[in-house]
């Protein structure tokens, strides 16, 4: 009995070293097949615009295109070799993030302010769209990394604006309690159906391919958002209706900027 005690914790930590290692195991096999998948995904989204410019190329070259059509051609040629420089940006923001981005700098940061500028930027789009962007709220700080929390918003508020309709609004509300700074970004634009709401935060997933195509996007955006929000340790809640409108609400925990105080 006294042997039976004494193996008895024994034999249930190697039975727990097991299952970790057979959990460990999984993910590691669940990591390797994303790669594969995410690999093929670049390659395809990467030679559809290159084979459609090198086509272009090629007839112009040849004298095969109308004298009338040449600006039509050097448009399309444009035009797809920026979508592929957006879709390398993209990939290279991925992967740093897959790194860790442990080279760029973590501070206090205020949302509000960041999300001043961030709407800045993206006015002309609104304006070409038709969508009133607006950004109400105040000013909350957090300890973070500004480039990131300035993507995030970006992100949001393009998607906002691209799934959306003539005359549809895209409202940035920033504002926080003692220990939470909340970010949401709410539209009344065409909404995610339910079925396919867990799914829009996977790379290159994308709702209505087609659609997706004619506004631009990689695909990428809602994914370069859920791994920045998770190196801020930030949690994401998605609220949408299709037909009506989606809401995406980040909560960053401030904690850090304690735990900074308290290191020094
Ligand atoms: P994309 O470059 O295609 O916009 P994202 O990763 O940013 O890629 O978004 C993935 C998909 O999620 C989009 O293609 C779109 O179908 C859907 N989506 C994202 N945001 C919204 C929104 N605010 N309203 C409706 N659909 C959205």
């Amino acid at each position: 009995e006294d042997i039976y005690e004494e193996l008895s914790p024994l034999v249930s930590r190697i039975g727990s070293q097991k299952r970790q290692l057979k959990t460990q195991a999984e993910e590691k096999a669940k990591a390797e097949q994303m790669r594969r998948e995410f690999t093929a995904n670049v390659s395809h989204e990467l030679k559809t615009p290159l084979q459609s410019i090198s086509g272009c190329a090629e007839l112009l070259l040849g004298g095969m295109v109308k004298p009338e059509d040449v600006p039509r051609f050097s448009r399309q040629i444009f035009s797809e070799s920026q979508r592929m420089i957006v879709l390398i940006e993209d990939i290279i923001k991925l992967s740093h993030l897959d790194e860790g981005a442990s080279d760029m700098q973590w501070e206090n940061a205020d949302l509000y302010e960041l999300a001043e500028r961030t709407a800045a930027t993206l006015m002309p789009a609104a304006e070409k769209a038709g969508v009133l962007l607006l950004l109400t709220g105040k000013k909350s700080v957090l300890y973070g990394i500004p480039q990131l929390l300035s993507g995030i918003i970006f992100n949001l508020c393009d998607n906002a604006i691209k799934y959306n309709h003539p005359g549809g609004n895209a409202v940035i509300h920033i504002s926080d309690d003692e220990d939470t700074v909340y970010l949401s970004v709410s539209d009344n634009g065409i909404g995610i159906p339910h079925e396919q709401q867990t799914r829009i935060f996977e790379r290159f997933y994308r709702v209505d391919k087609s659609h997706s195509k004619e506004v631009g996007g990689t695909g990428l955006g809602l994914s370069i958002v859920k791994h920045s929000a998770k190196l801020h340790h930030a949690e994401i809640r998605l609220q949408s209706t299709l037909g009506k409108g989606t809401k995406i609400t980040i909560s960053f925990p401030k904690r850090h900027i304690v735990q900074l105080l308290a290191d020094k």
